[in-house]
């Protein structure tokens, strides 16, 4: 178990209100003192992770967060903290004490993991006191149950409930899942251009970074400039080399037409959304409305630079190639009226789960509206799709 990697296991995270009873259910999962418990409230400061095998869940990592109601400046931090560990969750358990009235923050949780579409079991704690009048019906029938922390093993009918959602749980793929193997070496370019954050890489970056370490493979990582002459000194081939979108043209000409290429942006299709509508929604762009409208996307704000690739390279690069009339708009929540755009183009989503990312794109296909990825769309314009796909064959097949 401990050498499972934590991107291949389900993801359980423990959420509630300060001392509710998530560190004593953690200990019940777990059937020791795993973590700290106490009844002064705030006693999981930082979010604790361990890993157990659960049954038909298989491996899972199972995380203790900090009250959802903690309070002050740093009380403030951890509740941010726990609200990104619930947005990468494959199944929270939300625990709530049975004996309490129902809290606002208790509220916000149910309506955000409703709103998210998150699987998700609430965990009633205290069975061995009356139940609050408050907490009677706060949770739809089958989808609670009560239990006593006190009582040891008082967990496993929580467990039996768990497993029954096995097959409901979908795991988010990992950056690099079924395209490299153990001992690979793959190539990673990254440009540190004006785009680039100051000190440190993005997010698609490190996660795929990060799942080649778990995946025990060697990564190599460089920037644009520099991957013509030390790809020719390397001595040995790469696996795989990853390029961000925006360097795919050079890329793509700096190394054999017979290396395996894809982007970071690619990956993400696959992590994030569903390629297949990607692809399929590539059709559009070949008889686009000469005045139509293409919405850009994007999931988190950052700081914009002068050639912004959501909002000049990619309308530039669309005028270009597909209509020089079309206009543009960008967004960072979704349309009230989605009907009102011909296309959506979307980035590549790292800072939303799959599940969040699906929800979105499901309004658009119910109403017939093709939606791209920056990656994707980058790979077409620059010619390169066909390669790009190349270490994907049903995508590549789909493309065909
Ligand atoms: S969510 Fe989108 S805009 Fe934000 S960093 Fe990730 S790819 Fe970029």
């Amino acid at each position: 178990m401990s050498q499972t990697a934590l991107a291949e296991s389900t993801r359980i995270v423990l959420t509630g209100v300060r001392n509710a009873g998530k560190s004593s259910l953690m200990n019940n999962l777990f059937e020791k003192d795993s973590a700290i418990v106490s009844d002064t409230p705030g006693t999981t400061t930082d979010p604790v992770t361990r890993k157990i095998e659960l049954g038909k869940l298989g491996p899972c990592a199972v995380t203790d967060t900090a009250g959802f109601d903690d309070v002050g400046e740093l009380g403030e931090q951890r509740v941010s903290k726990t609200r990104e560990r619930l947005k990468s969750a494959d199944l929270v358990l939300f625990v709530t004490p049975g004996d309490r009235p129902v809290l606002s923050e208790e509220k916000e949780i149910l309506e955000a993991l409703e709103e998210g579409k998150q699987p998700w079991i609430g965990v009633v704690t205290f069975g061995d006191k009356a139940l609050h009048g408050e907490k009677e019906g706060f949770f739809p029938t089958g989808k609670f149950l009560v239990l006593n922390n006190e009582e040891k093993h008082s967990a496993r009918p929580l467990i039996n409930m768990m497993e029954k959602r096995a097959e409901q749980l979908s795991r988010e793929i990992t950056p690099v899942e079924g395209l490299v193997k153990e001992q690979d070496l793959v190539l990673l370019v990254t440009p540190i251009d004006l785009a680039a954050p100051a000190g440190r890489l993005i997010m698609p970056q490190v996660e795929t970074i990060r799942d080649l370490l778990d995946r025990d493979c060697a990564a190599l990582i460089l920037k644009e400039r520099e991957l013509f002459s030390f790809y020719n000194n390397l001595g040995i081939k790469p696996s795989l080399v990853i390029t961000d979108s925006q360097a795919f043209h050079k890329v793509a000409a700096d190394i054999p037409e017979d290396q395996p290429l894809t982007s970071f942006s690619l990956l993400f299709a696959r992590k994030k959304g569903n390629p297949a509508y990607f692809i399929e929604s590539l059709k559009a762009l070949n008889n686009f409305p000469e005045k139509g409208r293409v919405l850009v996307m994007e999931s988190c704000s950052h700081h914009r630079q002068a050639d912004d690739l959501g909002t000049v390279k990619i309308p530039r690069l669309f005028r270009q190639l597909v209509g020089a009339q079309v206009e543009f708009g960008h967004s960072r929540k979704m349309p009230e009226n989605p009907e009102e755009w011909d296309m959506i183009i979307h980035c590549a989503a790292c800072m939303i789960t799959q599940k969040a990312m699906l929800a979105k794109l499901d309004v658009f296909r119910e109403k017939g509206i093709p939606v791209l990825n920056y990656g994707l769309f980058l790979a077409w314009a620059n010619g390169l799709l066909p390669r790009a796909l190349e270490p994907f064959p049903e995508l590549a097949e789909l493309y065909e």
